[in-house]
């Protein structure tokens, strides 16, 4: 491997914005765990073949469980029309944004490839959460301290910035504020969560641990052994927070056309967005696509789509609920390097998330079942919550996520005329953090620039081109997945 960097791949390495030194260690890193990756990454499409979990499995949808179409679609675009500000793509980002422009008088002009909702924003667990869990290794890495703070902050005021909306746009989204907690699994788990929850404190995170007898205090499920709780934030239903937004924006005037994509752009003082029966014109262009961004031609170097699923149970009954305790409620994740999410709803079921990620080659997002990570969440479900074995799935799902290198937002304004706005980078933390980034978005082409939005400037680095990148990324993951497997084998030799 480091014979081929040598030459032009090194120089292909470098001319992307990767030191030798990164690029080196993580292709080496990929080279060992690579052939891992691709046994235990790789996206199959096929259902399994035994009887229960079969059932359970087959019962994917394409969408989120927590959306389905508009009874009301707004008509596509047809024809051609003109508006201050032209946004692709109507999830938390884009929506927030065009209330906003909205708010400041603007003529706002939505395109949106399906409906809102169809992308992360009606796909994730619904966690509304500020910085605990973030990637604080990567993340801080090359900014300084001061930078690093204001980071935080921008994702810990991100809670108190949605829960303002719902009041201001009446949005009900059964928002249980009950804190969230970042729990190990296995006493060694301890000294990752101690560590990073020191960072969190040293940059400005309030939160608390709590031992094993506080959790048990709060009736919380023993899987979950100790762990960081941090008070705000809490649990939402996004297929509302989001279709909330949607109505509010409908509401402010602004124009939203549906299963409408954006095919093409031309750059200039005045942008052309092509679409496939029309065209918007306007001075400024927002894309708002998240992991569909790179598709679309704009920071195809910079962010990656990660794939994650999720699965949901069928509702619980009452004497489910009392056995399981829980009765707080609090939104809770893991401390493995994939974590894990475990949470109630309104409706009582069980939604867990994520445990498996997969970068698709080419930066690709097809909207197909991942039946490997359905069923890898499954078992875990049963791991952690045995209680759940008799409990069959009533929705499994896949969604995506983008990401960069450092696992920082991806954020500015681009074109020679640098009208043109991006946010991708969400690193699936993003119910929170993309409704205010949206928002700061719109307020900085409004003329006011956020010290918040400011403070997420910096330069991401470039990735290395395929088959490198396929490479580097799901070998990173798979050598994630083997330590948390590690820490996995653990919990279930202890309770052999
Ligand atoms: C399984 C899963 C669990 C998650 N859990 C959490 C969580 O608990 N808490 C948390 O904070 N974050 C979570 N996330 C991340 C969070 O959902 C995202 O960060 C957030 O929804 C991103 O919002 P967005 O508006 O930037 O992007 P999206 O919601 O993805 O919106 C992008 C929109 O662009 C549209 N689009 C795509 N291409 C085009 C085009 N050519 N033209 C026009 N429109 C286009 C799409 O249809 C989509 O509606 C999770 C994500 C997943 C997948």
């Amino acid at each position: 491997m480091s014979t081929v960097l040598d030459t032009k791949q090194e120089e292909q390495g470098e001319r992307a914005g990767m030191t030798r030194r990164t690029f080196v260690k993580g292709a080496a890193a990929a080279a060992v765990v690579v052939p891992a990756a691709v046994a235990m990454q790789s996206a199959r499409t096929e259902p399994v073949e035994d009887g229960k979990e079969r059932a359970d499995l087959e019962k994917y949808r394409t969408l989120g469980g927590w959306v389905e179409k508009p009874d009301d679609m707004q008509p596509a675009l047809e024809g051609d029309v003109s508006a201050d500000v032209v946004i692709a793509g109507a999830g938390f980002a884009g929506l927030s944004a065009a209330l906003e422009l909205a708010r400041q008088g603007a003529k706002v002009v939505v395109i949106e490839r399906e409906f809102p909702g169809f992308g992360a924003s009606g796909r994730n667990a619904g966690y509304l959460a500020g910085a605990m869990g973030l990637e604080y290794d990567l993340m801080f890495k090359g900014i300084g301290k001061e930078q690093a703070t204001q980071i935080v902050r921008y994702y810990d005021d991100a809670v108190g910035f949605v829960e303002g909306k719902f009041k201001e746009h009446d949005i009900d989204c059964e928002y249980v504020q009950s804190g969230w907690i970042r729990a190990g699994v296995h006493p060694s788990q301890e000294k990752k969560i101690r560590e990073e929850m020191q960072i969190g404190a040293e940059h400005g995170h309030k939160s608390e641990f709590l031992d094993q007898a506080q959790m048990r205090a709060r009736g919380l499920p023993p899987a979950f052994l100790f762990g960081e709780y941090t008070p705000t934030g809490g649990t939402l239903h996004p297929g509302k927070y989001v279709m909330g937004l949607r109505r509010a924006a409908l509401r402010a005037g602004v124009k939203l056309y549906e299963n409408t994509p954006l095919l093409s752009y031309t750059e200039g003082p005045v942008i052309q967005v092509k679409t496939p029966r029309g065209s918007v014109s306007a001075p400024v262009l927002m894309f708002a696509t998240n992991a569909y961004t790179p598709q679309l031609g704009l920071l195809a170097n910079k962010v990656v789509p990660l794939q994650i699923s999720a699965i949901e149970t069928e509702p619980l009954s009452k004497a489910q609920l009392a056995s399981l305790g829980w009765p707080r409620r609090e939104g809770i994740i893991t401390g493995h390097y994939s974590m894990e999410s475990f949470r109630l709803t309104a409706r009582n079921t069980i939604i867990s998330t994520v445990k498996r990620i997969h970068y698709p080659y080419g930066s690709k997002t097809p909207n197909v079942p991942v039946y490997d990570q359905y069923r890898e969440l499954r078992t875990n479900l049963h791991e952690r919550l045995p209680i759940l074995k008799d409990v069959a799935l009533r929705h499994c799902w896949t969604g995506y996520v983008s990401a960069a290198g450092d696992a920082l937002p991806v954020v500015g304004a681009t074109g020679e005329n640098k009208n043109i706005y991006y946010t991708a980078g969400c690193s699936g933390h993003g119910v929170a953090s993309q409704s205010m980034v949206g928002h700061m978005i719109a307020q900085q082409i409004g003329g006011t620039e956020p010290p918040l939005l400011a403070a997420l400037q910096h330069n991401t680095p470039s990735l290395p081109p395929e088959p490198f990148r396929w490479c580097l990324i799901n070998g990173l993951l798979a050598g994630a997945n083997t330590l948390d497997d590690r820490v996995n084998r653990k919990v279930r030799d202890a309770a052999a």
